[in-house]
């Protein structure tokens, strides 16, 4: 659990301030309760809670396109799922065992099921949706997929927040909405970014990708991620010149020549690294040190997140997964030599494939990082 900086704190302060939803954070006071909950009859039941799901609890606008089916859930299962939601008002009520079987009612996911939690008692039920798991990555925190394991752990690890920031935090309500504040808020991500190290997944256009961007309307323009910098012939120039002209990629040490022959002679792309300090200031650029050949699929890849990737986080990626490719490898072949022979576990001893030289050697995947300019 990563600490706060003062910056993301006060600018969520002044964000959660002027928010439209935090003043809502009571708006059910006068229905979910038990009293008001066991009071009423089936199609009172079954229409607060079709109105609840649709508009998110108030607090996320997503329940529309499920509102209908769920509406049948309710009714098909109006004795079960009633007795369902009134546990959460029992002394003894069990999270763990509620979130296990809120797979019985369809179409009422833990989304919704977890802001009506949080609506039962704000100072004691988290909120568990995509935006929570993205939110709580960003704070450094990998929660499980499964359900109630993630909940358990939500629970937990906001605790620790609402203990930690008491004079920021009073309650998970004002956390969530913290949590909206890092992946969803402009403001907050751009905070996310530059004092939690967060990345987003892009969607931007890389620069070439498009060859002619006069041709673009001006609402797709906006969506390139305009630098300058990788498309200026002089900077690209010096940039190349510097890797000693080879055009071959810093990270992966693809050749494109070497795939395509002449037709890709002469051809990279140039990436802009822009060092993390100067992230969200102005500074001059520096040819040498602030761009880098790269191959296309490299480039693209640095770009799927905001901010992009570093050179070092890519490589690392790359090593990575060759390491998995080899494990499944390896994995596929102990299988198939057991379909071979049940009674021997290793494949080389096999007299079918004792005179077969095992090659396992040179697929072996590099785990020196390839060869790049010692500046980076
Ligand atoms: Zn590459
Ligand atoms: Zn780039």
């Amino acid at each position: 659990m990563k600490e706060l900086p003062k910056e993301v704190l006060e600018g969520f302060v002044s964000w959660y301030c002027d928010y439209p939803l935090s003043n809502k954070e009571d708006c059910y006071k006068d229905k979910i309760n038990k009293e008001y909950l066991s009071s009423i009859g089936k199609e009172k039941f079954i229409e607060f809670f079709y109105e609840f799901v649709s508009v998110g609890g108030e607090i996320q606008s997503g329940g529309h396109r499920l509102k209908n089916g769920f509406r049948e859930t309710v009714k098909n299962n109006f004795a079960s799922f009633r007795t369902y939601i009134l546990k959460t008002f029992d002394d003894n009520f069990n999270i763990e065992d509620w979130i296990v079987n809120l797979k019985n009612y369809h179409r009422f996911g833990i989304g919704a099921a977890t802001i009506f939690l949080n609506r039962v008692d704000k100072n004691k039920y988290a909120i568990l949706n995509k935006k929570t798991r993205d939110g709580l990555r960003i704070v450094g925190c990998k929660i499980s997929s499964s359900d109630e394991k993630a909940y358990l752990k939500v629970l937990e690890i906001q605790y620790w927040y609402i203990q930690r920031y008491p004079e920021i935090f009073k309650n998970y309500y004002q956390i969530d909405a913290f949590m909206h504040y890092l992946v969803g808020v402009e403001e907050g991500k751009r905070l996310a970014i530059r004092f939690l190290g967060a990345h987003f997944q892009s969607n931007k256009l890389l620069p070439e990708e498009i060859s002619n961007p006069d041709d673009y309307l001006e609402g797709a323009k906006k969506t390139i991620t305009v630098n300058a910098y990788e498309r200026d012939p002089k900077a690209r120039k010096k940039c190349i010149d510097h890797y000693g002209n080879k055009y071959e990629c810093q990270v992966c040490g693809d050749s494109l020549t070497k795939k395509y022959g002449k037709l890709a002679k002469g051809f990279i792309h140039v990436h802009h690294i822009i060092p993390i300090s100067e992230r969200g200031q102005e500074y001059k650029i520096d040819p040498l040190n602030d761009l880098i050949p790269v191959c296309p699929n490299c480039h693209a890849m640095l770009h799927r997140m905001t901010p992009c990737l570093s050179i070092e986080k890519l490589r690392e990626i790359i090593k990575k997964q060759k390491l998995v490719v080899y494990i499944i490898f390896i994995r596929s072949l102990t299988a198939f030599s057991k379909r071979l022979s049940p009674s021997s576990s290793n494949f080389l001893g096999h007299p079918k494939l004792r005179r077969i030289k095992p090659s396992l050697p040179k697929i072996r995947p590099s785990l020196n990082p390839t060869p790049y300019c010692s500046k980076y």
